[in-house]
């Protein structure tokens, strides 16, 4: 099944590609949480690479026991006192939203001599219910002060769009998002590069393609339905 998914995911960015004027694939995440190692591994076998993760203690058991050549992505909310099991296992931290928690990477990246490549989180809809900053002025200026910090790279934005039937309809937030980037690199802000746009998940992960993410996170169209519950079998 996993090995179906993933085939069908591939067709479905190169067909989305093939509509935008952006030059490079963009990478796909496959977002394991919740999911057993097994599951993992079959995706490995099928050259994934790339996992996702939001939970720091399920990530570390996962670094501990998976190929030591998976790309980690720590895609959930970060909490300070957690940053210091994580930051010289990760990829990338997709998730930073604030100045306090920037600094706690940038201070355990310094203990353990690695430079941490960061994301800024933004919520595109400017839902109550999710984590992110707001698309504006002060923002900016806080990605400033996040790139004055020691042993750490902005690397770009990430977004997680509205939960919607209609992918179409998140296409603008999307398009802000790009723009948004734009505007950032605008101001040329040194350690702050924008090559990285993770946007787009199973439901919308073509449409945020077609406006210009290079990371897509897929988790249910590869894995299938997340149980949240306990222990009820496959
Ligand atoms: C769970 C999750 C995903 C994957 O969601 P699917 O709809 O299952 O593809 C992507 N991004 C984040 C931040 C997530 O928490």
């Amino acid at each position: 099944m996993i090995q179906e998914n993933i085939r069908l995911v591939r067709e479905k960015i190169s067909e989305a590609c093939k509509k935008t004027a952006f030059s490079t694939q963009p990478t796909l995440i496959a977002v394991s949480k919740t999911k057993p190692s097994s599951m993992i591994m079959e995706a490995y076998n099928e050259g994934i690479r790339d996992f996702g993760e939001n939970k720091v203690q399920e990530l570390i058991d996962k670094y501990e026991e998976l190929p030591k050549d998976i790309r980690w992505h720590m895609i959930g909310h970060l909490q300070r006192n957690k940053v210091k099991y994580i930051v010289d296992k990760v990829a990338l931290i997709h998730s930073v939203d604030s100045l306090r928690l920037a600094e706690e990477i940038s201070k355990e990246a310094i203990k353990k001599s690695v430079i941490v490549s960061i994301l800024i989180e933004l919520n595109v809809a400017a839902e109550e219910s999710k984590f992110g900053l707001g698309l504006n002025r002060e923002t900016i200026e806080l990605v400033k002060e996040i790139a004055k910090l020691p042993n750490i790279l902005i690397k770009g934005l990430m977004t997680v769009a509205p939960y919607t039937e209609n992918a179409e309809e998140n296409r603008i937030y999307f398009s802000n998002l790009l723009q948004f980037s734009v505007d950032i690199s605008n101001e040329n802000i040194d350690n702050v590069c924008m090559d990285v746009l993770s946007m787009g998940m199973t439901g919308d992960y073509e449409v945020a393609i077609e406006e210009g993410a290079t990371y897509v996170r897929v988790g249910t169209g590869i894995f299938g339905d997340r149980d949240y519950g306990q222990n009820k079998g496959e």
